[in-house]
C-alpha cells in the first residue's frame, strides 16, 4: 500500500485530498492542521494516521485529548511539522497556505518521493531551490495548483522547446464586476467571494487582488522554466478551461474540466495514471459559450508587479509573497484597503532592491528566510507609515 502523508490536511485543498484519500487504499502516515484541532483528530483516527500535528503548541493538549486511546500519536510546533514530514511517504500533498508550507515541502523531498504540491508559495520563494533538491533527492514534483496541473497535461508528450506560449486562465475573483472606483472600500468579506471556486479565505481574496494569478505566473516561470515572455494570462470568467499551451505550429492545447480541485489533486495521486474520480463532467451544449478578455491592468496591479519579479528572479519572489503575506494579514485585519494591498508590496520590493537585499546567484534556505523576514519587517514598518524603513 502507498504511504501518502497530507500537510495542512484541515484545509480547503486538504479535505478534498482526504477525500480522495479515503476513497482508495493507502497508509496514511501524518496529517497535520492548524487551529482546528477537532477536524484533524476526527480525520487522523478515521484514516487511522500514524501521527497527528498541530502548528501551534498551544494546541497540543486538545489535540492529546480528542486521540486519547485511538493510537494516533499527536505532536505540535514548527519542529513537530518537519519530524513529520521525515517520516517516509511514497506520496505528500504539501497544501499549507503561506510560506510555513516551504520547510515542510522541502524535508519531504528527502525521502525522493513524490511531492504533490498546492503550496505555490513554496516556488515562488524558493523555486530554484525546491527543484534543485528534488533533482538531488530523486523525488517528483507534481502541480496541484489547478492551472499547472493543466500545463502539465498540456505538455505531456511533448517537448517544451516548442512551446510558444502557456497562458493560464483567471477567473477575475470576487470583485471582477464591482465598479474600478469602488474597489477602495472593499470589505475582506466581498473579496472572500469566490465566483466559481470554493478555496480557503487567503487565496479567495488574493483571487479577487489577482495575487494569486499573479503568485502563479511566477510559479508558472519557476516549475517549467519556461522565459517570463512565453507565459502569459486571460480572464476566462467560466473557469472551465484551466491553461493553454500553445505550440510553434500554432496548435493551442486547452485543459477543460469542472472547477474541482479534486481534478489537480487526484492527477497527481494517480500519476502516471488516469483513473476514475468522482468530479463533474462538463455538458458542453449546457455551457454553450465560452468567454475570454485581458485583465485590465488598472483593475489587477498586482500582475506588473508578478512581471518585475519574474524577470529579477532570485530572491525576489521571497520578498514578494512575503510583503503580499503582510499585506493580506491587514487587510483581513481592516487596517489596509484593498487597493492599498499592491502600492505596499511594490514599495516593499523597491526599497529591498534599493538595498542590494534581493542580489545574489545562488540561492539558500537561508536566504530565503531572510529575505521573508526582512520583507515582513519593511512591510509592517512601511504600513505604519515608518518612512525610514
Ligand atoms: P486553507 O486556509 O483552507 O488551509 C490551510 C491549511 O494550512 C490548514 O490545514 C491550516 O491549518 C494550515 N496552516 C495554516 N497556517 C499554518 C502554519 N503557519 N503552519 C502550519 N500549517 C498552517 O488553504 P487552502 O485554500 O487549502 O490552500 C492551501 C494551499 O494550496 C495554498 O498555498 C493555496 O495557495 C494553494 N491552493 C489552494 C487552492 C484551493 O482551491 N483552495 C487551489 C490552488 C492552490
Ligand atoms: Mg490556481
Amino acid at each position: 500500500m502507498r504511504r501518502v502523508s497530507v500537510f495542512g490536511s484541515t484545509g480547503s485543498i486538504g479535505q478534498s485530498t482526504l477525500d480522495l484519500i479515503g476513497r482508495g487504499d493507502f497508509d496514511v502516515v501524518a496529517l497535520t492542521g492548524g487551529a482546528n484541532v477537532t477536524q484533524l483528530a476526527a480525520d487522523a483516527i478515521r484514516l487511522r494516521a500514524e501521527v497527528a500535528v498541530t502548528a501551534f503548541d498551544d494546541r497540543l493538549e486538545e489535540l492529546r485529548d480528542a486521540l486519547a486511546g485511538s493510537g494516533v500519536e499527536a505532536a505540535a510546533g514548527t519542529a513537530a511539522l518537519e519530524e513529520a514530514a521525515d517520516r517516509a511517504a511514497d506520496w505528500t500533498m504539501s497544501a499549507i497556505v503561506g510560506a510555513a508550507g516551504l520547510i515542510p515541502s522541502l524535508r519531504a523531498l528527502r525521502h525522493g518521493g513524490t511531492l504533490a504540491l498546492a503550496n505555490k508559495e513554496s516556488l515562488v520563494c524558493a523555486g530554484p531551490l525546491l527543484l534543485s533538491e528534488a533533482a538531488r533527492r530523486g523525488a517528483t514534483v507534481l502541480p496541484v495548483d489547478s492551472e499547472h496541473s493543466a500545463v502539465f497535461q498540456a505538455l505531456v508528450g511533448e517537448d517544451v522547446a516548442a512551446v510558444e506560449k502557456v497562458v493560464i486562465t483567471a477567473s477575475g475573483g470576487g470583485l471582477r464586476d464591482l465598479p474600478l472606483e469602488s474597489l477602495r472600500n472593499a470589505t475582506p468579506e466581498q473579496a472572500g467571494m469566490h465566483p466559481n471556486w470554493d478555496m480557503g479565505q487567503r487565496i479567495t481574496i488574493d483571487s479577487a487582488s489577482m495575487f494569486n494569478k499573479a503568485m502563479e505566473l511566477i510559479e508558472t516561470k519557476e516549475f517549467f522554466g519556461l522565459p517570463p515572455a512565453k507565459i502569459d494570462t486571460i480572464i476566462h470568467p467560466q473557469s472551465l478551461i484551466h491553461a493553454l499551451v500553445q505550440f510553434a505550429d500554432g496548435a493551442m492545447m486547452a485543459h477543460l474540466g469542472a472547477a474541482d480541485m479534486r481534478h489537480a489533486i487526484g492527477y497527481a495521486l494517480n500519476w502516471p495514471d488516469r483513473r476514475h474520480l468522482p468530479v463533474e463532467r462538463l455538458d458542453l451544449a449546457q455551457v454553450a459559450r465560452l468567454e475570454f478578455h485581458a485583465p485590465d491592468p488598472a483593475r489587477y496591479p498586482a500582475l506588473a508587479i508578478a512581471r518585475g519579479v519574474m524577470d529579477r528572479g532570485g530572491l525576489s519572489g521571497a520578498a514578494f509573497n512575503a510583503a503580499k503575506e503582510v499585506a493580506l494579514d491587514l487587510f483581513i485585519a481592516r487596517q489596509m484597503r484593498f487597493t492599498d494591498m499592491a502600492p505596499l508590496v511594490e514599495r516593499v520590493l523597491e526599497r529591498l532592491e534599493a538595498r542590494g537585499c534581493l542580489e545574489g546567484d545562488t540561492m539558500t534556505l537561508d536566504m530565503v528566510l531572510e529575505t521573508d523576514r526582512i520583507a515582513r519587517e519593511t512591510a509592517t514598518a512601511v504600513a505604519s507609515g515608518d518612512h525610514a524603513a
